[in-house]
């Protein structure tokens, strides 16, 4: 119910759980992290509070500097750890955390499934995953692979969803995506967030820009691209928020 993104030069794990504490308010049954070090993917899971997660981490921390995070609320698959976000793909190359639901997934499951998909949770949001893994087998001469490869999942995602996506291929960018759900950028100095919300991104910066429907956004620790649902770059420029803690 709850994401939150990082790309910079921070610690990334310390990052998104104090981000995701931000968003507790919103309700929530589990909790995950994924991150990039050392050009692999590291993904722990718990069920319950972020207590449980934060034991977790701190048993296994990593100082990657990217990295996405979920607060789950089931709608699709029991609060149990296997269907705690993020997901991944078989290869364990690609990691998703959505909030929403994706209405189409068990058509996509099927068809992933003739292509030697395999299935480990009972969410509707494995199949993101997946699907990017098998687009990315078709996007790799293109100059941008995993957005190419996000742009075209999204074309086949019906549902109302946010989501934010990376990869262990290409280790400095994040990929985001919404539908009816929220998703705002932070923009930090060779720094970039993403969250569902502003109190999750408030310690970091001022400087935001709320994803508009249909819009998907490319992180690099160099800046931010976004896109919209033609796949035409569009010039945004953050607004700055007005807050008095
Ligand atoms: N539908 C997804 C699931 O059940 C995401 C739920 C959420 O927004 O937390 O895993």
């Amino acid at each position: 119910c709850g994401i939150v993104g990082y790309i910079g030069t921070q610690i990334a794990p310390d990052i998104l759980i104090s981000g995701l504490e931000k968003l507790e308010y919103r309700g929530y049954d589990s909790a995950g992290l994924a991150t990039i070090f050392e050009d692999e993917l590291h993904c722990v899971r718990a069920k319950g509070k972020l207590h449980n997660l934060r034991a977790k981490i701190e048993q296994n921390h990593h100082p990657a500097q990217i990295g996405i995070g979920h607060t789950r609320w089931a709608t699709h698959g029991k609060p149990e750890e296997h269907n705690a976000h993020p997901h991944l793909d078989m290869a364990r190359r690609v990691a998703v955390v959505q909030n929403g639901i994706i209405e189409n997934y068990r058509e996509l499951r099927e068809d992933l499934k003739t292509k030697g998909h395999e299935f480990v949770s009972d969410t509707d949001t494995e199949v993101i995953p997946h699907l990017i893994a098998e687009l990315l087998t078709t996007t790799s001469e293109s100059d941008s692979p995993l957005l190419e490869a996000v742009q075209k999942a999204v074309q086949r995602l019906r549902g109302a969803y946010a989501i934010a996506v990376i990869c262990a291929d290409y280790p400095d960018e994040m990929v985001i995506a919404r539908e009816q759900a929220p998703l705002v950028i932070g923009f930090g100095q060779g720094e970039f967030f993403c969250a569902s919300d502003t109190p999750a991104l408030i310690a970091h910066t001022r400087a935001v820009l709320p994803l508009e429907n249909g819009e998907i956004a490319k992180l690099t620790p160099l800046g931010v691209e976004v896109y919209n649902q033609s796949g035409d770059r569009v010039k945004k420029t953050p607004r700055t928020l007005d807050w008095n803690p």
